[in-house]
């Protein structure tokens, strides 16, 4: 009888970007929840804990790097002033963190998942530029979550995934379903990155650079969906997978 169990799984150490005190605040909780169901082990990384820290050191102790949602990033990074009356919500301590973590990540090729406020971030850590408001280029209305009611799992809009894209390999390509709180959009698409998934107007919904071994970043929120709509459990496997690989290749 064979009672060898095989070599330790390893569970590679994904830090999750979040808000000050977001690591014990339910709206950041199912990013945890589905990495650790994914494989990964979950690593906090608030403000508070990045301050005055080196992000390459940070990254030094991670296999891989999740950009969490949240408010707008400041237009200044990218360029631009504050648009009247765009509702623009800024948390400068969070930036101030998160940027330098993300090029950091980018430099280091690190594998990364962006998510609503993460691909944006993404995006601007690269490079590109964001629509300052939703309401700018589409009929708001038509794109935002409200008309699919306060059930954060419920889905909100189709996108179209680019078939043959990393993100195509991870949940599918074709015609999805998805969820949409976002109230900016990737404006100018960094240079090395290509649009993966678009809403029916146009709207950037899904961003990757195939040059890297996995940098990709969606603007829906993948985490809030997972128990309805398990194809976007493949979306936190596919990083573990990427992780893990680096991690692997670590040792
Ligand atoms: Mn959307």
């Amino acid at each position: 009888m064979n009672s060898d169990p095989g070599p330790v799984p390893v569970r590679p150490r994904i830090g999750i970007t979040a808000k000050s005190g977001g690591s014990t605040h339910p709206a950041y909780r199912p990013y945890a929840a589905a990495v650790d169901a994914a494989g990964g082990e979950p690593v906090w990384l608030e403000p508070e804990t990045l301050a005055g820290t080196d992000p390459h050191e940070v990254l030094r102790d991670l296999d891989g790097l999740l950009l969490s949602g949240g408010v707008d990033l400041d237009p200044g990074h990218f360029g631009e002033t504050v648009v009247p009356d765009a509702g623009v919500e800024i948390d400068p301590r969070r930036d101030a963190a998160e940027l330098p973590l993300a090029r950091a990540a980018l430099d280091a090729d690190l594998p990364v998942l962006g998510i609503c406020r993460g691909v944006q971030m993404l995006a601007v850590a690269a490079g590109g530029s964001l629509h300052q408001d939703l309401g700018l280029i589409v009929e708001r209305a038509r794109h935002q979550q409200r008309l699919a009611g306060k059930d954060e799992t419920a889905t909100a809009h189709p996108v179209h995934i680019e078939p043959g894209s990393g993100l195509a390999r991870a949940v599918g390509g074709g015609e999805q379903i998805v969820n949409s709180f976002h109230h900016q959009a990737v404006k100018d698409v960094p240079e090395g990155f290509v649009v993966t998934a678009r809403s029916p107007e146009g709207t950037v919904e899904a961003l990757e650079d195939p040059r890297r071994p996995f940098a990709l970043g969606v603007q829906w929120h993948p985490e809030r969906m997972v128990a309805r709509h398990p194809a976007q459990r493949k979306l936190f496997a596919a990083l573990v997978e990427a992780a893990r690989a680096r991690a692997l290749a670590r040792r």
